[in-house]
């Protein structure tokens, strides 16, 4: 047994693995600058009250709470949007509409860990405040489509949906919001005939459960036809036609907008936050049953924390659920940077060796020693299973006559170069 162990549910990224993480991080951080996202960086610590204040019970449940040694509940966070709306209602309150904030980071829940679910996980969470109107959500989905096509996420589809719809009926059929929410986590864990049950004992029609059953039913890749049956099937509920409506307004502008990514239109679709008021939608690949993102709009939250009412729209993407759905359709990570190995032959020309580096480095280029006093053939070695591009041999005699031998650690070409012209030698090659 060793000594010390990980925490059950933590995880260590080695090299490999968190180049992979830190590669889809970067593509994130991207598509954030290519949309107009700017970041924002917010504690990993929260207090208790404002996590819980309106994250569903499901969250709340799995949340690491503490107190600190001030006495004060606090937790780590399960999610971001609770933070950024404590922004919003605060710091950023007086700033112009339209905002569009990015945040990037690790999360904590306390869930059972399995194949891309993990108690430690990362997110990218991108948020528009300030536009109530159908292009702010298809702009969301249009940035988490291009994320996913820039990663190179082969197949993958968007699943939407809108709460109005299923929220529309309820409240209709007078249900209290608190028991609404009952309802809608047994649909998002697709407890279907629960899910009536709870319905009918919370006092809905005949009708009205007759219509959800026809609404459990529908889903399909023509929208707009999914969308005409639901306000057909809906049409005694007008809060749930309108919701349907604002869906159709946004999947005009998805399809008219040439977003690209494939969708699946689904009614009967609830996510498992609270706090969402209309659009709702999750990234799918078919090689995994979990989603690599999910999201959609809140308008009443910021209000909730004490801000302006500001209506929002958001998604979160599982930056590692996005690593594990790479390597399981075998995409490939472009990690790969030049890097030059620089190997001194004696210690007299380890001041030339350290002086090379210093200036290639001045350059660019991603610089390793041979640090361990080890022969030229074993360095080279060293050099190749690092898959190093290449290799600068300097040698007494080649520093003499001002020059280093380089070798190209793919060809195995080497040749004499001036000191001087090696950065651009470099760069041809
Ligand atoms: P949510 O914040 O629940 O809306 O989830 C958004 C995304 O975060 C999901 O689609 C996943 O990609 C990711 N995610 C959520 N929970 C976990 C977890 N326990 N482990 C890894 N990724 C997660």
């Amino acid at each position: 047994m060793p000594k010390f162990q990980r925490v059950k549910g933590m995880r260590d990224f080695l090299p490999s693995e968190a180049s992979k993480l830190r590669h889809v991080e970067a593509a994130t951080r991207e598509i954030a600058s290519l949309f107009g996202f700017e970041e924002i960086v917010t504690p990993i610590v929260e207090r208790y009250d404002l996590l819980t204040a309106k994250s569903g019970e499901e969250i709340k449940s799995r949340m690491y709470v503490f107190n600190d040694l001030g006495g004060r509940r606090v937790a780590l966070r399960p999610e971001f949007t609770a933070s950024v709306a404590r922004l919003m209602a605060t710091s950023l309150r007086n700033e112009p509409k339209p905002l569009r904030l990015f945040s990037t980071g690790t999360l904590y829940r306390y869930d059972e860990p399995q194949f891309g679910r993990y108690r430690e996980f990362w997110q990218s969470n991108f948020e528009i405040f300030g536009s109530d109107r159908p292009e702010a959500d298809t702009d969301i989905l249009s940035l988490t489509s291009d994320l996913m096509q820039k990663l190179g996420v082969k197949r993958f589809w968007l699943k939407i949906g809108h709460v109005g719809i299923l929220r529309g009926l309820l409240t209709e059929e007078d249900v209290e919001e608190q028991q609404q929410n009952e309802v809608l986590q047994l649909m998002d864990s697709k407890r279907w005939e629960n899910a009536l049950q709870k319905a009918e004992s919370l006092g809905v029609s005949a009708d009205g459960i007759s219509a959800l059953k026809r609404i459990f039913r529908i889903e399909g890749k023509d929208g707009r036809k999914i969308l005409q049956d639901t306000k057909t099937m809906l049409k005694d509920y007008s809060i749930a036609v309108s919701a349907a409506e604002n869906l159709e307004q946004i999947l005009d502008l998805y399809i008219q907008g040439k977003i690209g990514a494939e969708m699946i239109i689904e009614p009967r679709f609830a996510r498992g936050l609270e706090y969402y008021t209309g659009m709702i939608f999750e990234v799918l690949v078919p090689e995994m049953d979990i989603s690599l993102g999910g999201g959609g709009r809140y308008d009443k939250l910021v209000e909730m924390f004490g801000g302006e009412p500001t209506p929002a729209v958001g998604v979160a993407h599982g930056l590692d659920r996005i690593s594990l759905a790479l390597e399981e359709q075998g995409g490939l990570f472009e990690v790969s940077k030049q890097l030059v190995f620089i190997i001194p032959i004696c210690d007299e020309v380890l001041h030339k060796a350290l002086e090379v580096a210093k200036q290639l480095r001045k350059e660019g280029y991603n610089v390793n020693m041979e640090i361990m006093g080890r022969s030229v053939s074993r360095a080279l070695q060293d050099a190749e299973k690092r898959e190093a591009n290449f290799a600068v041999i300097i040698g007494p005699r080649e520093v003499a006559e001002g020059k280093v031998m380089l070798r190209n650690l793919t060809t195995r070409q080497q040749n004499l170069v001036d000191l001087q012209e090696l950065p651009a030698m470099l760069l041809k090659k």
